[in-house]
């Protein structure tokens, strides 16, 4: 096949399903709609992954909005193997007269991030560490997080580096995860937006190599009810206006300052609402489970992988600085959730948090499901939504995390997550994982 004179470049948004979609043109007119972006239309909001959309939705068959895009947000690479570039630029969901449309994801995060630094000062800082599953490339079994589980896929693992790195992503590290054929790729911490934005071209650029090598990479939260879970750990921190690190304090509990404290309080409160933006599909909720390293409770501690909020380590080798490298980390989320909504409701609550200047929750170390009730009500341990309709409960019973965003974007949310619960009501577990391996 001929390689085409000009290549082409994505707008995309990615939706309450956190399917990134979106509209090409070719580079050329590029700067022609950088301006006034490309068509895109309300309904849109209600797709399911299934291909189909919810119906009856708020938005019915009319209506038009514009994708404008980020030129900032664009990420573009000729390594993935495929015959053309990968080439795609995050866009922002607006009305035909440029305001910004109260369904767009991308914009909430940006509008919560303003807002924390309207009150606070503070900016934050955030990665998206992010695990998968190449569940039909035939690998020979190996041991977890050796050598040569991640030489076997060769060239893979560096293939899949080279492409980030031209894209932009900062990628840091790659590794053959714990589940047989699970693997992790960390990026660089960045401004949360840009956070983002990188977790949605690690999602595509990570597909596309795969793709170039004959396989489908999944980033579902289980492969399978008995297989590792996938997550998506959202590392965050802050930054004072000053542009000093202003999550760690070394003189308090795990080294959290009293702002961080008083954002992660508003998380843990938030939690279990926010737990359906986060952890947004129902096979999430076979990943969060106890002991599966995942987060199960309202849970803040210190480097402890069962916890839903954990201090993470520093390295003060060779006399390092604590600070810079301090970062908390969100474990209850999945790449079923859209980033932008995931990252804003995070800080969103966190801001409830420090508005209400709420005490630092405890650290508590132990094993939840082995403790007493009284236990841990008196550690605010709550257990988390066990399946997808009991986490929209949740949410939609919290009318602080319903206030945060406009009704008729709640009721997008709701009835989408609502049908998506419907529909696999009849299908078991097995079926459920099965269906979403080949759906993410
Ligand atoms: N696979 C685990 C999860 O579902 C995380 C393991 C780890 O700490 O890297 O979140
Ligand atoms: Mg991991």
């Amino acid at each position: 096949m001929n390689t085409p004179a000009e290549s082409l470049v994505a707008v995309v948004t990615t939706d309450l399903s956190a399917i990134t979609r979106g509209r090409s043109v070719v580079e050329s007119k590029l700067q022609k709609i950088s301006a006034t972006g490309v068509g895109w239309l309300q309904a849109n909001l209600s797709l399911t992954p299934f291909n189909s959309i919810v119906s009856p939705n708020p938005w019915g068959s009319s209506g038009d909005l514009r994708l404008l895009p980020d030129l900032n947000a664009r990420f573009r690479t000729t390594r993935t193997g495929s015959a053309t570039a990968f080439d795609m630029i995050c866009g922002n969901l607006v009305e035909l007269d440029g305001s910004p449309w109260l369904g767009c994801t991308r914009i909430m995060l940006k509008d919560a991030l303003a807002e924390l630094k309207a009150a606070t000062g503070l900016s934050v800082t955030a990665a998206f560490e992010h695990e998968f599953h190449i569940a039909d490339a035939d690998f020979a079994p190996s041991h977890s997080m050796s050598f040569a589980a991640l030489r076997r896929a060769d060239p893979f693992a560096a293939n899949l580096m080279a492409a980030l790195e031209e894209a932009g992503v900062a990628p840091e590290v790659v590794i053959a995860e714990f589940g047989n054929e699970q693997f992790e790729v960390t990026h660089e911490p960045a401004d949360a937006l840009t956070a983002a934005d990188r977790a949605v071209a690690i999602r595509e650029i990570t597909r596309e190599v795969a793709r170039v090598a004959g396989w489908r990479a999944s980033f579902t939260p289980k492969a399978a009810p008995d297989a590792v879970g996938n997550g998506v750990h959202i590392h965050f921190s802050f930054i004072d206006e000053a542009g000093k690190p202003a999550a760690y304090d070394a003189e308090r509990p795990g080294g959290l300052s009293e702002q961080a404290g008083a954002f992660c309080a508003g998380v843990l409160r938030h939690l279990p609402a926010i737990t359906a933006i986060t952890a947004a599909s129902v096979p999430s909720y076979y990943r969060l489970k106890p002991h599966s390293w995942s987060s199960s409770y309202t849970w803040l501690a210190d480097r402890d992988r069962e916890a839903s909020l954990r201090i993470c380590p520093t390295a003060t080798i060779g006399g390092r600085n604590p600070a810079r490298q301090y970062n908390i980390e969100y474990r209850a989320a999945d790449a079923t959730g859209n980033p932008y909504l995931s990252l804003a409701a995070i800080v969103r609550a966190g801001l409830e948090g420090l508005k209400a200047r709420l005490p630092s929750p405890l650290l508590v170390t132990g094993d939840p499901t082995e403790m007493s009730e009284a236990e841990r009500a008196r550690l605010g341990l709550v257990r988390l939504p066990e399946t997808l309709p009991a986490a929209v409960d949740a949410f939609t019973t919290d009318s602080t995390v319903t206030g945060w965003f406009a009704p008729l974007f709640v009721e997008t949310f709701v009835g989408l997550k609502r049908h998506e619960s419907e529909r696999l009501a009849g299908l078991d577990p097995v079926a459920v994982c099965d269906l979403y391996r080949t759906l993410y």
